[in-house]
């Protein structure tokens, strides 16, 4: 059986209550393993040992640090069919995903932010002959990260690998459903010769790490992906602390296809962006706008698409479509499904607990990909985020219909607008409400651009010097040029 246990001041370390949390394989519906259920007394521990390797950190300087990071990059580089292995087992996604998008991607980041330490980010202006201003940037401190399911390793080292290179040392919790390659990071930074104490890594509930996380008065920031309404606790929690906080909250992404896309591409790609990793991607297009000119064409694809995707064990190779999560997220997704039909949506396929599957995967968590027409662009299926292989698709008449069906939620993370028209992309693109917006394409991230959301999809921005930013404080010291 798999252990997951903390990672404090270097070492593989027990929980302090004695408390153990299961480990589930959501393809299989079992227990595989162990995971050290942390408290507050844990974060404290953790704490200490970030406060005590700090100086150590911040004396090695930018080269160093930098020259640590990436050695990290490499010990996950090395290990990336393993890690993709555990990735798909914990968090039931298709191992070529796992494969060739999520550890990959933790790579990039780590190597990223490594190089992102040597940039000089100290500015100076001059205020006439008066004063020399010097802005520096200085690490926080003790940082807190908070990380979510659907993208483990991935989003975790998203995280991490600023706040580390920007001189911080780190706790860092992930989610308590998908713990495993989380621990093994722990375990690689030691041994890849990280000073200890300078990543933390505490497994445990929201309620029992992540909130006294929150509250702990000398974790001096917090950067949180997950759930909006745990982003607003958080808030919450962290407003009497003066706490700096960036969130990457929920999205309900519109993805607008015109009658004049290039239909074929449009229609590929958003069978990927309705259901890459079973639509647990908080940029997944969850409502297809369609014009009403193509819609019979856009149904009929994403219809005859999602029968296509091969459900299946996510170990198996040729597996397009996985495992939920956790039975309790399958339950909410087959929840929503059925609040879609009471609304007058109809169900055009899936909807349904998958079946067809493995002898091991009998009790695993699948879900036939659904598509949903006919239902108004302000039913709760259409506003709410679902987070699982569920696709509305609504028609509009032109492009202010569309815009304003857009822009209808209260989410604003990212869309997708489809047009062969560039002064008609430019247009939409501009006008709609969130904080990435794909033309004719989906998921292009390039790092150094800002990642965040608006409304409530987040606060802040992650990304290139964003995220640098945030792991920063700026001084400014003001010399004045004369005595006088
Ligand atoms: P979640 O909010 O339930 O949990 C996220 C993390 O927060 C977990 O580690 C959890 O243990 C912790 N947590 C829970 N309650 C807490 C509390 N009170 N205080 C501190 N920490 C707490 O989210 P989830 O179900 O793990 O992830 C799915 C959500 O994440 C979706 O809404 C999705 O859209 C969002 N998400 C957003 C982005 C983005 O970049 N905007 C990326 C991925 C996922």
């Amino acid at each position: 059986m798999t252990r997951a246990l903390h990672t404090i001041g270097g070492q593989q370390v027990d929980p302090a209550s004695s408390a153990w949390l299961e480990i589930m394989e959501p393809a299989t519906g079992a227990a595989y393993g162990m995971l050290a259920s942390g408290n507050a007394t844990d974060v404290e521990s953790a704490v200490n040992a970030a406060e005590t390797a700090l100086p150590i950190w911040t004396a090695m300087g930018p080269g160093e640090r930098a020259a640590c990071i990436h050695r990290l990059a490499d010990a996950v580089e090395a290990e990336l069919e393993s890690l993709a292995r555990m990735e798909s087992i914990d968090n039931g996604k298709p191992i070529a995903l796992a494969r060739t998008m999520d550890i990959p991607r933790a790579v990039a980041n780590l190597r990223f932010f490594a190089d992102a330490a040597l940039t000089d980010r100290q500015e100076e202006y001059t205020t006439g002959d008066v004063a020399m201003n010097t802005v520096l940037r200085d690490p926080i401190g003790v940082v807190g990260v908070i990380s979510p399911w659907n993208l483990p390793l991935y989003l975790f080292t998203w995280k991490i690998a600023p706040a580390l290179a920007a001189g911080n040392t780190v706790i860092a919790k992930p989610s308590e459903l998908t713990p495993v390659t989380a621990t093994r990071l722990g375990e690689l930074s030691a041994e890849c010769g990280m000073p200890p104490g300078v990543l933390n890594i505490v497994h445990g509930t929201g309620a029992a790490v992540g909130e006294a996380m929150v509250a702990h008065p000398r974790i001096k920031a917090i950067s949180f992906t997950g759930g909006t309404a745990t982003g607003a606790r958080i808030s919450a929690a962290a407003a009497p602390h003066f706490k700096k906080l960036s969130l990457e909250l929920g999205g309900k992404n519109p993805n607008i296809i015109f009658d004049d896309a290039d239909l074929d591409t449009a229609l590929e790609t958003s069978l990927r962006s309705s259901f890459a990793n079973q639509g647990q991607i908080c940029l997944c297009g969850s409502r297809i706008l369609a014009h009403r000119a193509v819609l019979p064409q856009v149904v009929d694809a994403m219809v005859h698409g999602a029968q296509q995707l091969r459900i299946g064990d996510p170990l198996d190779e040729q597996t397009q479509q996985g495992a939920l999560v956790s039975s309790d997220h399958r339950d909410k997704v087959a929840a929503c499904v059925a609040r879609a039909s009471d609304e007058g949506g109809q169900v055009r396929c899936g909807g349904r607990h998958a079946t067809d599957l493995p002898e091991r995967c009998a009790n695993g968590y699948f879900y036939e990909p659904t598509v949903i027409t006919g239902l108004p662009i302000d039913a709760h299926t259409n506003m709410e985020e679902i987070f699982g292989p569920v696709v509305t698709i609504t028609p509009f008449d032109d492009e202010d219909q569309a815009i304003a069906m857009a822009n209808a939620t209260d989410y604003g993370l990212s869309a997708s607008v489809w047009t062969t028209d560039t002064d008609r992309a430019a247009r939409v693109a501009r006008r709609i409400e969130a904080g990435t917006v794909w033309v004719n394409c989906w998921l292009l991230r390039d790092l150094r651009v800002p990642f965040g959301g608006i409304k409530n999809s987040g606060v802040g921005r992650e990304g290139g010097e964003e995220a640098m930013r945030f792991f920063t404080e700026a001084k400014t010291i003001c010399t004045a040029r004369s005595s006088g």
